[in-house]
């Protein structure tokens, strides 16, 4: 069987190869993103797999169809790139992949640390020999109350990791998670706001959720707060969350994603002319803390993503289920 795998990055190629071994497939890879102009690569084959950036709309979903092909998979858990109406018109069928929350959710703990430790101000200072403590001091995370809004998978997880520290927790989502109960107590988000040290935000990006934490919601807040966003960027009114920094009404952010970071984002852009100013602002204070969105990136999450990818499309010409069929 062959499938055509495209936006191959160089760490899913281990794997890729794993697979194909295993599975005696013939994987055609390119490193570019599947486009009516690279459709040919998927010449024979019976299954196609992209990451994010192909744009697999209404076009490409016929022209999938119309060389034979009925299986489809991204190898990342967003779908906002994948028409799903226009891939059932064209009887395609389409998976996504998943892997488990324990790299964000540790991600988000070190965030944590990494404020309350000031470890940002420490790593300039190491670096140019300054070895002074000044500014430095910390805090200790079992004196802290954390507000862990969205108790999914990810945020039970840093509930879990974080039972270890002994902190106090509070938890808000619109579901309750009876598991999330045993180890914080679910409160309004007025009172979450009001009680935490530490806000940590894991709730999905929605009408709901969009700039949840503006200024009304950082008023809630106690004066010396921190912010922690592993999930979208905007569930966060940049403006606000800068106007805050600003006027030293909270006690520091860490964002591993931020409000239009496609295209800037996991790309090489030193050279560039980048236009996101509340990106190269807020980048500059001892207190914030911005990563290039990479807390689910780890070689256990990488495996997974490619293994979703290539064994849905095998399931699907085998006739058999697969968990992470959507369409
Ligand atoms: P999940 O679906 O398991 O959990 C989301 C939770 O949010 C659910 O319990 C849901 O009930 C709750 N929720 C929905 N609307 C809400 C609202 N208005 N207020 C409060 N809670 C609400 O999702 P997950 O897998 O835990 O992912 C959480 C977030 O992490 C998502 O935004 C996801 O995109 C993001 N994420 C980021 C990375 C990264 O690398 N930084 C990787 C994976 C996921």
């Amino acid at each position: 069987m062959k499938f055509a795998v495209y936006e191959v990055r160089e760490d899913e190629k281990k794997m890729l190869n794993t697979l194909a071994e295993r599975h005696h497939l013939e994987l055609a890879l390119t490193a570019g993103p599947l486009t009516p102009e690279t459709l040919s690569l998927a010449e024979g084959a019976q299954g196609i797999s992209t990451l994010g950036q192909s744009h697999m709309n209404r076009e490409m979903f016929k022209a999938v169809a119309e060389m034979g092909i009925h299986a489809y998979s991204t190898r990342c858990i967003g779908v906002n790139h994948v028409d799903l109406k226009a891939a059932k018109e064209f009887g395609v069928s389409v998976s996504n992949a998943s892997y488990s929350p324990h790299g964000v959710a540790d991600y988000t703990v070190m965030l944590m640390l990494m404020l309350l430790r000031r470890y940002k101000p420490a790593l300039w200072r190491q670096q140019v020999n300054d070895y002074s403590l000044g500014g430095l001091m910390g805090r200790e995370l079992c004196h802290m109350t954390v507000g862990v809004v969205g108790t999914g998978r990810i945020g039970l997880t840093v509930m879990q990791n974080l039972s270890g520290f002994g902190c106090e927790m509070l938890c808000y989502d619109v579901k309750e998670n009876p598991e999330a109960a045993k180890l914080g107590r679910y409160v309004s988000l007025t009172e979450l706001y009001n009680k935490s040290d530490i806000i940590t935000l894991h709730t999905p990006l929605l009408d709901s959720t969009r700039f949840m934490i503006g200024e009304e919601a950082i008023a809630q807040m106690k004066p010396d707060a921190l912010l922690v966003n592993c999930a979208r960027g905007e569930l966060m009114d940049i403006r606000a969350v800068i106007q805050a920094i600003e006027n030293e009404r909270i006690g520091g952010v860490a964002l591993d994603v931020f409000a239009d970071e496609d295209g800037i984002y996991h790309h090489d852009r030193r050279t560039d002319i980048i236009k996101n100013r509340d990106m190269a602002y807020l980048r500059q204070f001892p207190n914030v803390i911005m990563t290039q969105h990479m807390a689910f990136y780890t070689a256990e999450a990488v495996d997974s993503m490619v293994a979703c990818g290539i064994e849905s499309l095998l399931a699907f010409n085998e006739g058999k289920s697969y968990p992470c069929q959507i369409v």
